[in-house]
């Protein structure tokens, strides 16, 4: 049996689409998800005291266990009973791993309904991060990575059709529940026995999904994940293609990650041929929105920028960014990526020389400016190339 909540999401004029509030597969009700005051009330036949809720909490989300027998602090016949109800910790489980020649792994990852979620591990972070982080600890022969940086998932499919990214090709299939969200990041650390107490682990929401329009699961794994789960805020990034309302929303929030925002044109029009979301919202209309998010000392909103060779890598293309990263008035970055090919999906990548013109202008114009170095890209882990694919295609 699962818990199916519906709840009703309109994408841009798309059908509605249901959460399912159980990532574990044979599991009446996953406890993995659920928040304190969500597991007092799940749990209420059996009238535990706060403090027996707090333990299982602490379990769950810390030690990150998967299964009921290791929740040792509570008494055996305790954990026999809650088991016998049909509850069980429900993590998602790893059904298929690619590794890239690089470290980057991907993984399948299964839902409660047999649809698989896509997770990518990156060691080392990526280079985006690497601007921001000064300090680095020193790998050590036990564990060849120093730090990491996961990417997850928000939803399965993405409903948002950019026309260079290969996810937009499967639609939405559905959300993911907060469990299954938060559950990326606990399956990912577990397989690599990584600690967010002393390793340091960097979150980025751009795997398949527009995880505002997934919003309020999306952020309640936030909350576990920057609360009991012990990833700081300030080291998760959430992408948007821009989800105007989602924006809003998210600048009320008390605990939220850093914001970066799929730019990808220099204007209206070009943005336009390549993600047509900007009919419903234009660059103008998410800058507005961007401004209304406060942010904390020394932060910055992030600006993807993806160069689609001829599209939108021309120097010209350059100078209006620069115009409209003046214009938007707030601190800003740019991450340039070039793009990553995908079967039928017809773009072309621009040169290395391209890239590195278009950010050398940037720069001169005093605009921080990083290129990202696609990672797995053997494997079909790069942004816009997770679309449930084997190695090739
Ligand atoms: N849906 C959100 C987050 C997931 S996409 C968003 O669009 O922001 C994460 C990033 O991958 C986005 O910045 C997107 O523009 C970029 N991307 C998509 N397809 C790509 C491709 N084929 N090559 C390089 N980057 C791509
Ligand atoms: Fe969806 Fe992001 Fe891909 Fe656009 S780039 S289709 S918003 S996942």
């Amino acid at each position: 049996m699962r818990y199916a909540l519906k709840v009703t999401i309109r994408s841009g004029g798309n059908r509605p689409v249901t959460i399912l509030d159980a990532p574990g597969a044979g599991c009446a009700t996953a406890l993995f998800g659920l928040q304190n005051q969500e597991l007092t009330a799940k749990l209420q036949g059996f009238s535990p005291a706060p403090y027996r809720v707090r333990q299982l909490e602490s379990a769950l989300y810390r030690q990150r266990i998967e299964t009921l027998d290791s929740l040792t602090t509570w008494p055996k016949d305790l954990r026999q009973k809650v088991a016998s109800a049909g509850f069980c910790v429900g993590l998602p489980r790893i059904v298929e791993t690619f590794r890239s020649v690089d470290g980057t792994e991907r993984y399948l990852i299964a839902g409660g309904d047999g649809q698989t979620v896509e997770t990518v591990w990156m060691p080392e972070g990526d280079d985006s991060e690497d601007s921001d982080d000064a300090e680095q600890p020193a790998a050590s022969d036990a564990r060849p990575w120093s730090r990491a940086t996961i990417c997850v998932s928000s939803q399965i499919g993405c409903a948002v059709n950019c026309q260079f990214c290969l996810t937009a090709k499967l639609g939405i299939i559905r959300n993911l529940s907060p469990g299954e969200i938060a559950g990326q990041v606990a399956t990912v650390l577990n397989r690599h026995g990584a600690d967010p107490g002393t390793d340091r682990i960097n979150l980025v929401f751009m795997g398949m999904g527009e995880p505002f329009l997934n919003y309020d699961s999306f952020m309640a794994a936030v909350r576990l994940l920057a609360g009991p789960m012990g990833i700081p805020e300030s080291r998760m990034t959430v992408s948007t293609s821009g989800i105007v309302p989602g924006i809003l929303r998210f600048a009320q929030e008390p605990v939220r990650p850093r914001l970066a925002i799929s730019l990808n044109a220099p204007n209206d029009l070009v943005r336009e041929a390549v993600m047509p979301i900007t009919r419903k919202w234009s660059i103008a209309d998410v800058l507005d929105a961007v401004r209304q998010v406060p942010l904390r000392p020394r932060e910055r909103i992030t600006f993807e920028y993806v160069l689609l060779g001829g599209v939108n890598d021309q120097l010209t293309h350059a100078d209006e960014v620069v115009r409209l990263v003046r214009r938007a008035n707030f601190p800003a970055k740019v991450n340039l990526i070039a793009w990553n090919p995908g079967p039928g999906v017809p773009f072309a990548t621009p040169s290395e020389s391209a890239v590195a013109a278009f950010q050398q202008r940037l720069r001169d114009s005093g605009i921080p400016t990083f290129i990202r170095r696609p990672r797995g890209r053997d494997i079909y882990a790069a942004c816009g190339q997770l679309k449930k694919t084997g190695t090739g295609a």
